[in-house]
């Protein structure tokens, strides 16, 4: 019977960190919505040819494309002991999906781990980061800076680059749009008790922590 962890957390919450720490220790496969694609487009499968199509022409993957093309990468994977859904589902029409499909597939949900950061600190986090143009190094103007101004630790390159969505204004309009998707996925889960809420503003070690125990608990 295929074990199914979701990770559900805003952009710069850390919680692609935490798949992957947790996919090492526990031997479950790291499905994000990108690898999934990735992983299809690749293969070159019927859906994966469908899929990049759309990108190539511009246009929008829809809910029911993504569901197909996970029900494929998981079947593709069936020997791995458990999954860990990075992102997905992210509203609550892919969450009463997944419900249907853990149904008819007999898989069981472990646990739904919410990744908690004031709304506050995420706009810092991700309006103050920016990475070293030359070796891609990252850092935060609030968090992390260059230990010398303007001058990468890794490298010594002086040039720097951020990425266009992450101005103060996209990130605001992000985590508004984030909150208006996904938020109602919250009680959705809280009330089957499958809901944990973890304080994601500790060191990396500290949120592992507890993470793992709460699978157990
Ligand atoms: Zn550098």
């Amino acid at each position: 019977m295929p074990k199914y962890i979701i990770f559900i957390g805003p952009p710069g919450c850390g919680k692609g960190t935490q798949a992957t720490l947790l996919r090492d220790k526990l031997g479950y496969d790291h499905v994000s919505t990108g690898a999934v694609l990735r992983a299809e487009i690749e293969a070159g499968t019927p859906l994966g040819k469908q899929a990049k199509d759309i990108i190539e022409k511009g246009g929008f993957i829809e809910d029911s494309l993504i569901e197909d093309m996970l029900v494929s990468y998981l079947a593709q994977k069936s020997d791995r002991p458990g999954f860990i859904l990075d992102g997905f589902p992210r509203t609550l029409v892919q969450g009463k999906w997944f419900e249907s499909y853990l149904n008819h597939s007999a898989g069981q949900l472990e646990k739904v781990i919410y990744f908690f950061v004031p709304e506050e600190i995420l706009t810092k986090r991700l309006s103050g980061r920016f990475t070293c143009a030359q070796c891609g190094a990252s850092y935060n103007h609030y968090y992390k800076k260059p230990k010398v101004d303007n001058v990468c630790d890794a490298c010594g390159h002086t040039s720097f680059s951020k990425r266009k969505d992450d101005d103060m204004a996209h990130v605001g309009e992000r985590i508004r749009l984030y909150n208006e998707r996904t938020g109602p996925l919250l009680p959705f889960y809280e009330e089957t008790g499958v809901l944990v809420k973890v304080d994601a503003m500790r060191r990396v070690e500290d949120i592992f922590t507890d993470v793992y125990h709460s699978l157990n608990s």
